[in-house]
């Protein structure tokens, strides 16, 4: 038995830091970011083992620091050793001598001075070399896990392990649109970013392009709000891209988020940023986004992970509902009819309108089809209004005003109606009176698996079918729905009970579509399908073959 000494522990915590090809790239990509690099050149050979090469044009290192970046627990960017003050990504100082305990490693630098450097690791060997390049740092990794045949046998695929890379890149593309990437893999170019400083030109380019729709599917947001952490004001900064609701995903995996610079999975902003979306969309899925994040460095503490995938925030809850707020207001001001070129098959043509209520302002009701839709003119375009949907979003913000200001109005059934439940809405109905109440139910059990109803909602001076305290045990249990009571809401205004009748003469389609525009949110129901589609003039112009401008 015997104590292992420090640098066999540092070469065995090598292989936690590095764990993965994608890992290498990561840690490279945040030094380059670190150095303030505007332009960050990637390439990978296979499934990264082989080779992975980034070169940026950052501030570069003189030949001393060049030689000391590459020892274990060297880093230059803790000046007085203060782990609060740290603005950079990177201050463990491992990064590089963990890569080079796993692989052969080739750095070549230069600070701006008349000749750059080259230092050469390979195993225990350090070669140092005076080496022509312009200013900036570009470091090759070859050969990774040579001495690691565990690790190599656990990779996947080439395909999946490139994927994660490419994962990782979109990342930071997206979350720092201010730098130009460019990744390669065997030598074919997959993804370059223009580095405008634009989310939206670099989600153009990225494979998230499918993910969150085109741009005019989305909206930027840049947000900055004062809010007290720690007994100090402190500006906390959200910016980024929001899809609209319009494209959502089954799962949470398609929101990008960045703290300070760095990628990171912190679920607390992830439910802020869902919350943010609220009733826009439907209970079971999820929104597509990427946010930035800026805060103080004494407000965020990234030491909690060992590949800092995430991050403890100082006052969460704070910085949760800052990210909650900015996310709900872009979305609410967001006008998506500005002009898009769109292809000219009706379908493409048809767009879920969405934006500020002025957008049915100015709508005049021309007509109808089949007692469904509501046809309007509304600026040049033509607006196809689902009856149904817009009849729920009223009846839901209604409720939820009502749900606000006390309880929901409800009438007494004289007799009670017996209800037979499952077992488990019994158990419900138990569970959630106080909840039912305030909903405008009075359910008692009954013994077995009945309850007599006493009351039902009647919020709109409409009765609420005793059936509906089924779909509203429902939204409670499955209660996983970010706000119970929305689902409920939700669900109450969804029910066939409360809506109007299908024929509604002109004033009362009119007067349906002056009170959709005072909505907070007029263009979704409150499952989150869309209420408004807009028909752009160009559309039919196209489609009639006319020239646009001649009528
Ligand atoms: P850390 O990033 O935690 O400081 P690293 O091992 O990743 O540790 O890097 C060690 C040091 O090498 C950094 O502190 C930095 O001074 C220098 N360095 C690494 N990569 C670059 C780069 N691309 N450009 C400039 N300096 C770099
Ligand atoms: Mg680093």
């Amino acid at each position: 038995m015997r104590r292992l000494d420090r640098e066999t522990v540092d070469r065995i915590a090598a292989g936690e830091v590095v764990t993965r090809p994608a890992r290498v790239v990561v840690e490279l990509v945040e030094n380059a970011l670190d150095a303030s690099a505007k332009r960050i050149e990637i390439e990978v050979d296979g499934d990264g083992t082989e080779r992975i090469r980034v070169a940026d044009d950052g501030d570069g290192m003189s030949a001393r620091a060049a030689e000391l970046a590459v020892e274990r627990h060297t880093t230059s960017k803790l000046p007085d050793g203060d782990l609060t003050a740290v603005k950079a990504l990177g201050f463990r100082g491992e990064a590089l001598a963990s890569i080079a305990d796993v692989a052969r490693l080739t750095l070549t630098t230069n600070d701006g001075g008349p000749k750059g450097t080259r230092v050469i690791v390979d195993d225990d060997e350090v070669t140092i070399e005076s080496a022509g390049r312009g200013r900036g740092t570009t470091i090759e990794v070859r050969d990774l896990f040579h001495n690691r045949p565990a690790r190599r046998e656990s990779l996947a695929t080439p395909a999946t392990e490139f994927e994660r890379i490419s994962d990782r890149v979109a990342g930071f593309a997206l979350l720092r649109p201010g730098v130009a990437f460019s990744l390669d893999h065997d030598d074919r170019r997959t993804v370059a970013t223009p580095g405008t400083g634009d989310a939206v030109d670099a989600v153009l380019v990225l494979p998230e392009r499918e993910r969150l729709g085109v741009a005019r599917e989305s909206t930027t947001l840049d947000a900055t709000t004062t809010v007290e952490i720690a007994g100090l004001e402190t500006d906390v900064t959200v910016r980024g891209l929001l899809a609209y609701p319009s494209t959502t995903r089954a799962s949470t995996g398609h929101v990008r988020l960045a703290v300070n610079g760095r990628p990171v999975s912190v679920p607390a902003l992830r439910r802020a940023i869902e919350r943010g979306y609220g009733s826009l969309l439907p209970g079971d899925r999820h929104p597509v986004a990427a946010l930035a994040v800026s805060l103080p460095p004494w407000a965020v503490d990234p030491n909690v992970h060992p590949t800092k995938e995430t991050v403890a925030l100082r006052a969460a809850d704070a910085v949760a509902s800052v990210v909650e707020d900015a996310v709900a207001d872009a979305l609410s001001t967001a006008d998506l009819r500005r002009a898009a070129d769109v292809a000219m098959d009706l379908d493409a043509a048809l767009d879920p309108v969405e934006g500020t209520a002025s957008a049915l302002g100015n709508a005049t009701f021309v007509g109808r089809f089949r007692d469904l839709y509501l046809l309007c003119e509304a600026d040049g375009d033509l607006l196809v209004i689902d009856q149904h949907a817009a009849h729920e979003r009223i009846n839901y913000e209604r409720l939820r005003e009502a749900v606000d200001s006390a309880t929901v109005p409800s009438v007494t059934l004289d007799p009670p109606v017996t209800l037979s439940l499952s077992p488990a809405d019994i158990a419900a109905v138990e569970a959630h009176t106080d909840e039912l109440a305030r909903l405008g139910f009075d359910p008692e059990p009954f013994g077995g698996d009945t309850v007599r109803l006493r009351a039902v909602p009647a919020p709109l001076g409409r009765v609420a079918d005793p059936e509906a305290l089924t779909s509203a045990l429902a939204a409670i249990r499955d209660g996983s729905a970010t706000d119970e009571r929305d689902a409920l809401l939700a669900d109450l205004a969804c029910h066939p009970s409360l809506k109007a009748g299908d024929e509604l003469d002109d004033d009362e389609a009119a007067a349906l579509i002056e009170r959709l525009g005072t909505c907070d949110q007029p263009f979704a129901c409150p499952h989150g399908r869309p209420t408004v589609l807009a028909i752009e003039e160009g559309h039919l112009a196209r489609g009639f073959e006319r020239h646009p401008n001649r009528r």
